[in-house]
């Protein structure tokens, strides 16, 4: 089964949610944990002991390179290109790696076959272990604009897992292609919020995001406190059960600031996050 924990904006605690589900289920369901968020993940700051490392695949995309002798600067390619990765300018083409998304597309439509895809590095893929817990994390390259190939190569591997393994992703914020890219295929969609006006709208974008993509879904209310009915409301309305509320305490924020997953030392959230868990597991035995 595979869970994913997403938000509408960044710092709600959707990493906290990820790694103390994960870390609740470690001993008894030996689940693989994901950080799906590329451009900057930090599953890995919680995770002790230490991370082992077993396997570290690269990550390319294909990107053109142009046989001058072969080019009669025609610009099929750039008319081509909706991303402006090459330009036919005064008897010359110029490629910009960086603004290239591998389609391969200006390949097919240059008539003299003056153009072959190279690789270009943009990330790795990380496979490896933290104790009990499987950890896979990707890495997109400082400066580059284009995670989604990162993402793909991180979930591959999904796919062949046999039994009931379950998988928990921590996704990118927001809503953007990398969350839906990170998010798909996932049997359960966690949206984490907490009970702020950003909070609620940009709950309400992911609550849109996963009703587009099919994926049933559940709210948890994180830093809950005197203004929890902004979310209560919303999700009455958008007709979402509320699965958990973690309270706004400068206890867990300490532990969070130390890297401590705050379950790891109150045994009691893991009971929670297991409940959390298998309520989840009964839902998506409901829907299938
Ligand atoms: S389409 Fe081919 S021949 Fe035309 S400018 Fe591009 S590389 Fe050169
Ligand atoms: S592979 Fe696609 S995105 Fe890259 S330069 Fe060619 S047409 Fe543009």
């Amino acid at each position: 089964m595979i869970i994913s924990v997403l938000s509408g904006k960044g710092g709600t605690g959707k990493t906290t949610v990820a790694v103390n589900l994960a870390l609740s289920l470690a001993e008894t369901e030996r689940p693989i944990l994901l950080d799906a968020d590329v451009e900057e993940p930090n599953v890995a700051l919680y995770l002790k002991p230490d991370v082992i490392v077993d396997e570290v695949l690269p990550v390319s995309v294909p990107v053109p390179e142009i046989d001058l002798a072969k080019c009669n600067y025609c610009g099929r390619c750039a008319e081509f290109c909706q991303f402006n990765a090459l330009a036919v300018i005064n008897g010359s083409v110029m490629t910009f790696p960086e603004l290239c998304h591998g389609c391969g597309g200006c390949a097919i439509v240059c008539p003299n076959r003056a153009i072959r895809e190279v690789p270009r590095r943009i990330g790795t893929v990380e496979k490896g272990s933290s104790g009990p817990l499987e950890f896979w994390q990707g890495r997109l390259n400082i400066g580059e604009p284009f995670a989604v190939p990162v993402t793909r190569l991180l979930k591959q591997g999904l796919s062949e897992l046999e039994g009931e393994t379950a998988v928990i992703i921590d996704a990118p914020p927001g809503t953007a292609c990398t969350v839906v890219e990170a998010i798909r295929g996932s049997d359960y969609a966690l949206l984490v919020t907490e009970p702020t006006p950003f909070g609620r709208h940009d709950l309400d974008l992911a609550i849109q995001l996963v009703r587009q993509m099919r994926i049933p879904h559940g709210v948890i209310i994180n830093r809950a406190g005197s203004n929890n009915e902004i979310i209560v409301d919303l999700c009455n309305k958008r007709n979402v059960p509320i699965l958990l509320v973690i309270p706004f305490s400068t206890r867990f924020a300490a532990m969070g600031a130390k890297g401590i997953p705050f379950s790891r030392v109150m045994p009691d959230w893991q009971k929670e996050f297991r409940r959390l868990y298998h309520a989840i597991k009964e839902l998506c035995q409901c829907v299938n």
